[in-house]
């Protein structure tokens, strides 16, 4: 990549990190990308989308689809990194590191235009939005914009890797995103009369533990996964026990089965524990994105394309934090590649921190996947 397309986009990245704007309200975003795609001559797609867009490169019309993803959004977590483009808009910050995304999507995309005479095929740039909410990549895949595409590529920065490392491998990267609410309905009673209530603070106590059973006896202890209850409400005062509790958390999970087994086993343990201590419960499971799970073939590529940039390649960095490009993999072969970003804070902190040092490497390496991809398709319809 030419100097001035490194300037560029080291200047892209630094308005984007200076303007982070939350979940589905990107506007200024996508307007600042709609620009500079606009500029290079790159074509749009015309999607029913409020925020975010997809660019397309069309290059030979003999060939298929891949997409690449780039996700848009920021968080609600006031900026403490100190670097001197900071967040200009108070109380919101690019603490995922969205905004390298964008700006890498944003090269690869440029790149990828300027040698689309020579694209075995076309290339579809999602730059999604609601990353953070769970629900972009759904909005991207209802729009059926990913319906002609053999397969995604998504990147996420990873945090005290050094740039220049592309963690890849096939299978679990992100774990399954599951909540659950659960309120206990018991009979309130004076706090000198327990006798005359049924107490639904000692069961929601009871059960607070005997959740925690369900990881480390009922899964294998090869099999990693986390229940964690984050939220318990109940009472008002000193001297009287509350008819009821709410409880409320999260469950992460990497294998599918897993998934359902402790859905199903907690919820058997609230009935059961709390019918012993007379008290009703009711049980609430909101299911999220599943786990991402690698595709084999296409991870070996992604592998294979960093060593051939000169970038080094270790093996996916296995997190229990969720990532809604898992809603892409559950449709099409597809592949969630981390990037070394060096030194820093962790992801969702204030003190979260890119080293712009990133930028081009990460850009240049999208042009070349893209490039990868397209070919192996057409070698492998040759060998077919
Ligand atoms: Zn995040
Ligand atoms: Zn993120």
């Amino acid at each position: 990549m030419a100097a001035h397309t490194e300037n560029s986009l080291r200047e892209y990245f630094e308005w984007f990190h200076r303007n982070p704007e939350l979940s589905f309200e990107e506007y200024q975003t996508t307007e600042k990308i709609k620009e500079i795609l606009e500029a290079a001559g790159v074509e749009i797609l015309p999607l029913p989308l409020r925020t975010g867009l997809v660019a397309v490169i069309r290059g030979k019309r003999t060939g298929k689809t891949v997409a690449l993803r780039g996700d848009i959004d920021a968080l609600p977590i006031g900026e403490e990194s100190g670097v001197p483009y900071s967040s200009e808009r108070e109380g919101r910050m690019h603490a995922c590191g969205h905004d390298f995304h964008t700006t890498a999507a944003l090269g690869a995309a440029i790149a990828l235009h300027k040698r689309r005479e020579e694209l075995e095929g076309t290339v579809k740039v999602v730059f999604q939005p609601g990353e953070e909410s769970s629900r972009g990549a759904l909005l991207i895949t209802e729009s059926g914009v990913l319906k002609d595409v053999s397969v995604m590529f998504g990147i996420h920065g990873v945090v005290n890797v050094p740039v220049g490392t592309v963690a890849v491998s096939a299978g679990p990267v992100t774990a399954a995103v599951d909540r659950f609410q659960i309120v206990l309905q018991g009979k309130g009673s004076h706090g000198a009369e327990p006798q005359k209530g049924s107490d639904s603070i000692v069961a929601a106590a009871q059960l607070v533990t005997a959740l925690q059973t369900v990881v480390s006896r009922n899964l294998s202890p090869l099999s990693p996964a986390v229940v964690s209850v984050t939220r318990i409400q109940g009472g008002n005062t000193w001297n009287v026990l509350p008819a009821s509790v709410e409880l409320e958390g999260t469950v992460r999970t990497l294998a599918q089965e897993d998934r359902k087994r402790i859905a199903q086993r907690m919820q058997d343990l609230t009935q059961n524990l709390c019918s012993a201590f007379d008290v009703a419960a009711d049980f609430q499971w909101i299911e999220g994105p599943p786990s991402a799970q690698n595709d084999f073939g296409w991870s070996k590529l992604a592998g294979q394309v960093a060593l051939r940039q000169g970038l080094s390649a270790i093996p996916s960095q296995l997190y229990m934090g969720g990532e809604d490009f898992a809603y892409y993999q559950a449709l099409l072969p597809s592949v969630y590649i981390q990037i070394g970003i060096g030194d820093s804070a962790p992801l969702h902190h204030p003190a979260f921190r890119v080293d712009p040092g990133v930028l081009e490497p990460t850009a240049k390496y999208l042009v070349a996947l893209a490039e990868s991809a397209l070919l192996r398709i057409k070698n492998s319809k040759i060998t077919e």
